[in-house]
């Protein structure tokens, strides 16, 4: 993968204009405080000191009441030997205060004198004070670091705003990091270098994606359009500005946008759909203003957004509406209206949900193209692991064809991981090479978890899995249009399963047929119709398969108009087509319980043909149980031998 570079350059200019503003707001708070504090606590300690006159400060020098002075450049503050001295200047001072009446009395806080009571007086140009001093025995000295006022200065304002500033410094830190990459309250929305990634060159071509062959098509000419624009210029022909690409997760959708952009040659602008919308109103919009000037700076390019439904869900059918969403995605609309297409940028977006998208962005002009990607066929898996496996060292007993028939449903995300899982088995066991073992218990990793040796089963438990498992695999095997069997094994799984049985198609089938359904659905229903033969008992093993076949039984009924008593009337509507949602069922209540009745009437004809295919095949069921209890996984090729030495013996 090519790491995704940020946009340097888009954000440099911006950024020092973006954050002074902010440490400058910060600082002035930081200032107005630190004034604050300076006058409180100059006050507070100006409090704490009594100013008297120098005339008394020199008759209590003289009286013998002073113990100590400390001389300072503009006062000088005293304190008194005993209380008897405080009481008299306390007195001394209250009869200033009440002479002078309110007239500037120097006199403060009387009431607070105590033992450490400072008095102080301004410093006059008195050159016999030092000897008066000494005369009358009071230590006095003047402090060794001067309050000059460039330290004052330090101490209380710098020193303060550079705490302020180490406090803007970790907050912010902090509140960027839980925000998710944006630079607080104060920059919401101006930011943009974490909202979308810019890679100057994907390196991504079509060729590394595989299958696909109708979205290429489709694309390579989106491709074309930003290669030779004058071409379609010429004759007259409106370039498309964008295309949605629709599909299920995992099947290639932002490959194919990075293999357009790779293709092209041209810069790509990658954003997701939801980073886009914040909690603030605006935020998203002035997002979505930022990204479009930024492209229209780099064109040509394409801007790709990822699950767009999270901006462009439709408008209404909504509960609470979302104004910062709508505000984004009219934003969104606005911008595509506003460039025009021969400016060269081609906007694709991806989605898993194109029926909630709102409208107005699927009008021509907007998303006008819609690229289906869908699952990959037998082929295309095949392609896509040989592109995956091309970065693996092979062994060449490899057969992709016979994974790519294990792998029905699976997506292009399913088989990389598959390989880099076999890959990563090979090492593990000490190998150079995959071999194709590492390929099946790959898929067997990502369909059922990892094996899970240390789970032991009591003995009755075990058997009771064995026959199930042979029960499914019997069934399976002796019905008409049965699946082949692949693999049985009673080793349980991190995902749940005591154990299961692999079935593996000879071909990639599109049509089920009705028997077909019916031969499924019995084959999942006996597994436990095995326990009942066998053991004349139920375990809870069998949750899973009743799940499926009753899943298979409803479809058969509300969708695919197979049940005698409904016919071809459709009862459920499918939800969303991309994603497993659930089916909504559309008929009356009354039609509901019918249809109940009737899923269950086919679970039980299944059931019944399963526990009389197995009673009949009593000994062999047995046989191969025993088997796969001495062994814990057999293969189907095993499978088949004992049960064909049966059949001719
Ligand atoms: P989506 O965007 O549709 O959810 P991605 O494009 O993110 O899926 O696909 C995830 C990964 O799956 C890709 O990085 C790639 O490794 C693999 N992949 C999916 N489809 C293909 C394909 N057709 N060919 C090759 N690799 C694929
Ligand atoms: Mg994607
Ligand atoms: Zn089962």
């Amino acid at each position: 993968m090519e790491p995704n570079q940020n946009d340097k350059s888009g954000d440099g200019s911006g950024k020092s204009g973006r954050n002074n503003p902010n440490i400058a707001g910060f600082l002035i708070i930081g200032l107005v405080i630190t004034f604050v504090l300076n006058t409180f606590i100059g006050n507070w300690v100006a409090d704490r000191k009594v100013q008297i006159e120098y005339g008394q400060f020199i008759q209590l020098v003289e009286s013998g009441s002073v113990r100590q002075v400390q001389i300072e450049t503009d006062q000088i503050a005293l304190t008194l030997k005993n209380d008897a001295d405080r009481n008299r200047v306390a007195g001394i001072l209250r009869l200033d205060a009440a002479a002078r009446d309110a007239g500037g009395p120097l006199v403060l806080n009387q009431g607070r004198q105590s033992d450490h009571q400072v008095y102080y007086t301004g410093r006059l140009d008195d050159p016999g004070l030092t000897e008066r001093l000494i005369a009358n025995e009071v230590a006095f000295y003047k402090p060794i670091i001067r309050s000059n006022p460039i330290t004052n200065f330090v101490s209380s304002w710098i020193f303060p705003l550079l705490i302020f500033y180490g406090l803007y410094y970790i907050i912010m830190r902090n509140f960027t990091s839980r925000m998710g990459g944006l630079g607080g309250m104060m920059q919401v929305g101006k930011s943009k270098a974490k909202h979308y990634d810019m890679e100057k060159n994907t390196g991504v071509t079509f060729n590394d994606v595989a299958g696909q062959d109708e979205a290429k098509e489709s694309l390579s000419e989106m491709v074309d359009f930003l290669h030779s624009p004058e071409k379609y210029r010429t004759i007259g022909a409106i370039q498309p500005k964008g295309a949605l690409l629709v599909g299920p997760p995992g099947t290639g959708k932002t490959l194919l946008a990075k293999a357009v952009a790779g293709e092209a040659k041209v810069p790509f602008f990658f954003l997701s759909g939801s980073e886009f919308v914040e909690m603030y109103v605006g935020v998203g919009a002035s997002r979505v203003r930022d990204l479009f000037a930024e492209a229209a700076k780099r064109a040509p390019c394409i801007i790709f957004i990822d699950e767009i439904d999270a901006i462009g869900k439709s408008r209404d059918n909504q509960l609470g509406s979302n104004d910062e969403r709508e505000q984004t995605l009219n934003q969104l609309l606005a911008e595509m209206d506003g460039f025009a297409s021969s400016k060269g940028i081609l906007i694709l977006a991806a989605t898993n949900r194109p029926d909630v998208l709102d409208k107005a962005l699927l009008r021509p002009g907007r998303f006008d193209r819609r690229v289906i990607v869908e699952k990959p066929d037998l082929v295309g898996r095949e392609a896509i692991l040989a592109v995956h496996a091309k970065k693996v060292s092979l062994d060449a007993g490899v057969d992709f064809r016979e994974i790519a028939l294990a792998t029905s449903g699976a997506t292009g995300a399913d088989l990389a991981n598959m390989v880099n899982e076999a890959a990563l088995r090979a090492v593990r066991l000490g190998r150079t090479r995959v071999i194709q073992e590492d390929l099946i218990e790959a898929v067997e990793v990502v369909i059922a978890g990892k094996e899970k040796k240390d789970r032991i089963l009591n003995p009755r438990e075990k058997r009771m899995v064995a026959f199930h498992e042979v029960g499914h695999a019997l069934a399976s095997a002796l019905q008409k249009g049965g699946q082949p069997v692949h693999k049985i094994t009673i080793v349980p799984r991190t995902m749940g399963s005591l154990g299961y049985t692999m079935n593996m198609p000879e071909e990639e089938r599109y049509l089920m047929t009705r028997s077909e359904l019916l031969t499924r659905i019995t084959a999942l229903l006996a597994g436990r119709a095995a326990e009942d033969v066998e053991f004349g008992e139920m375990s809870t093993g069998a949750s899973n398969d009743i799940e499926e076949a009753t899943k298979l039984a409803r479809s058969m009924v509300t969708q695919y108009g197979m049940s005698d008593k409904f016919g071809m009337m459709s009862l459920e509507s499918r939800q969303n087509q991309y994603l497993d949602g659930r089916n909504v069922f559309t008929a009356s209540e009354a039609t509901g319980a019918d249809v109940d009745r009737e899923v269950s009437r086919i679970l039980g004809e299944c059931y019944a043909k399963a526990l009389e295919l197995l009673r009949v095949n009593r000994e062999k069921l047995r046989e191969i149980a025993e088997c796969l209890l001495e062994k814990e996984t057999i293969s189907g090729v095993r499978f088949m031998e004992i049960l064909q030495d049966r059949k001719t013996a």
